[in-house]
C-alpha cells in the first residue's frame, strides 16, 4: 500500500494496533528514516498510550505497560554484537502477554525471534510503500482483520497496484 505522509504512516500504525493479537512479534524492515518509528508511535497511540514515544536507538528497548500486558519497542540498529541480546535476556521479553515491535531485526541475526508479521517499508521520495507479510497463523489472522477494518472504514488508503 502507498503511504503518502508521516501522518498516514502513524495512522496505519494506529489501525494495526486495533487488530494486533497478544502475543505478537512484529519485525519492521526498511532503511534509516523510512518511517518505522513513526509507525510504532501510531501503534502505541492506537493502544491508548498518550505519552511521548522515544526511539530506542540507544536504549535498545523501551517498554510500554498496559494493564497486565506490555508492548516492547526494540531498535537493534546500534547492536554491536547480536550476542548482547542473549545477555539482556531477550527471551524473557517474548511472553504471552507482550507485543514486540522490532526495528532492524536483521542486526540481531540468529538471536532475534522469528516474526508473526513482517512489515516492510520502502522509500519513494516522501511517499512510502508498505507491505505486510504474515509468517504465522496469528499473523495471517491479523492481516485479514486489518483488511476487514480497512474496507469497513473505507479509509481511502490506496491499495498498491
Ligand atoms: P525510522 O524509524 O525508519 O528510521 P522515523 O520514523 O524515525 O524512521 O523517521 C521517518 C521520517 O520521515 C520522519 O521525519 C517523518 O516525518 C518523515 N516522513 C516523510 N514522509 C513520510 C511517510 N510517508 N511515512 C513516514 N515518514 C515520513
Ligand atoms: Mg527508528
Amino acid at each position: 500500500m502507498i503511504i503518502p505522509t508521516a501522518n498516514a504512516m502513524a495512522h496505519l500504525g494506529h489501525l494495526l494496533a486495533k487488530v494486533c493479537p497478544f502475543p505478537c512479534i512484529c519485525h519492521l524492515g526498511g532503511d534509516l528514516g523510512v518511517g518505522k518509528t513513526t509507525l510504532v508511535r501510531g501503534f502505541l497511540h492506537g493502544m491508548g498510550y498518550t505519552g511521548i514515544v522515544k526511539s530506542p536507538t540507544y536504549t535498545l528497548v523501551e517498554s510500554y505497560p498496559f494493564d497486565q500486558k506490555t508492548i516492547f519497542h526494540f531498535d537493534f540498529y546500534r547492536l554491536g554484537d547480536p550476542e548482547e541480546l542473549e545477555y539482556m535476556g531477550i527471551r524473557e521479553y517474548f511472553k504471552q502477554d507482550t507485543i514486540c515491535l522490532i526495528e532492524w531485526p536483521e542486526k540481531g541475526n540468529g538471536f532475534t525471534p522469528p516474526p508473526d508479521i513482517y512489515i516492510s517499508i520502502s522509500h519513494d521520495a516522501d511517499t512510502r510503500i508498505v507491505d505486510l507479510h504474515a509468517h504465522s497463523e496469528p499473523g495471517k489472522v491479523m492481516i485479514k482483520a486489518y483488511g476487514v477494518l480497512l474496507s469497513s472504514k473505507k479509509l481511502g488508503i490506496a491499495a498498491r497496484t
